[in-house]
């Protein structure tokens, strides 16, 4: 039999009080994939991203990590099974240092490896520069790079990024996604969550659309990058 995918999201509910957020969202990331997440505003994207982290609890559906039901399962435990979250808004710690920050990370594993510092430090060398600084001082770009560090520190094998790109400057943007970009090459699958979906798609190697809690189209990102829908609705043409 085929291997089960990295993950797997099955027929998901997600309710707000009485809103549903999320009617039966199902979708698969395939271990090594960049998989991207569009969607309007209140589509339900980063509902789907906390849902499959275990930040929000599904009132219906399943959320399995090769196979393995993981739903029920707690945010901070899922870490250790390999699911890195970096949620919309970077939240870092903004009174910590960058290495407390960084340190924070990885407070999850059994094991610490010192190798993960230099890997971070490698990919986000400015992070190593600044390594002493208190982290509400950094620029929004940097805090953005220290969010998707500390994650790296718990040492996932699927990213979830929501919005990376929210409020930063175009240059900043291209230089994120040229890291996520070298991130998913030294191994890690990364599900992207993004308004800013040309970016996205660029990356990715498919893409989901969410409407209203429901996935409407999925399809390879080049097949969505020329979709007349896809152009006109998140691309900004007519
Ligand atoms: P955005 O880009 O604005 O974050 P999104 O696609 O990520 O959009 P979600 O944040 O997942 O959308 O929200 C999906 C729906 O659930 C929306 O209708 C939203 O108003 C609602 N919602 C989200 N969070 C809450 C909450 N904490 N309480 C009540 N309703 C919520």
């Amino acid at each position: 039999a085929a291997a089960a995918p990295l993950l797997e999201l099955r027929d998901l509910h997600v309710f707000y009080g009485a809103i549903e957020a999320l009617k039966g969202v199902s979708l698969t990331v395939a271990e090594g994939e960049v998989v991207a997440l569009l969607g309007a505003n209140g589509a339900g994207k980063s509902t789907t991203l906390k849902a499959a982290s275990g930040m929000l609890a599904p009132r219906s559906g399943e959320v399995l990590l090769r196979g393995e039901r993981v739903d029920g399962i707690k945010s901070h435990e899922l870490v250790q099974f390999g699911i890195g979250h970096v949620p919309e808004g970077r939240r870092v710690f903004a009174r910590m240092s960058v290495l407390e920050n960084l340190r924070m990370g990885a407070y999850r594993l059994k094991r610490p490896d010192p190798a993960d510092l230099d890997r971070v430090f490698s990919l986000f060398p400015v992070l190593a520069e600044r390594r002493k600084q208190i982290s509400g001082t950094l620029s929004g770009g940097e805090q953005q790079m220290l969010a998707i560090g500390r994650a790296l520190m718990g040492k996932p094998e699927l990213l979830l990024l929501d919005e990376p790109s929210m409020g930063l400057a175009p240059l900043i943007v291209q230089q994120i996604f040229e890291i996520l970009k070298e991130i998913n090459a030294q191994g890690t699958t990364l599900l992207l969550v993004e308004q800013n979906a040309a970016q996205a798609l660029q990356l990715a190697d498919r893409g989901y659309v969410l409407e209203t809690g429901e996935v409407v189209m999925a399809d390879e990102a080049s097949a969505l990058l020329s979709h007349p829908r896809v152009r006109a609705a998140y691309l900004g043409e007519v």
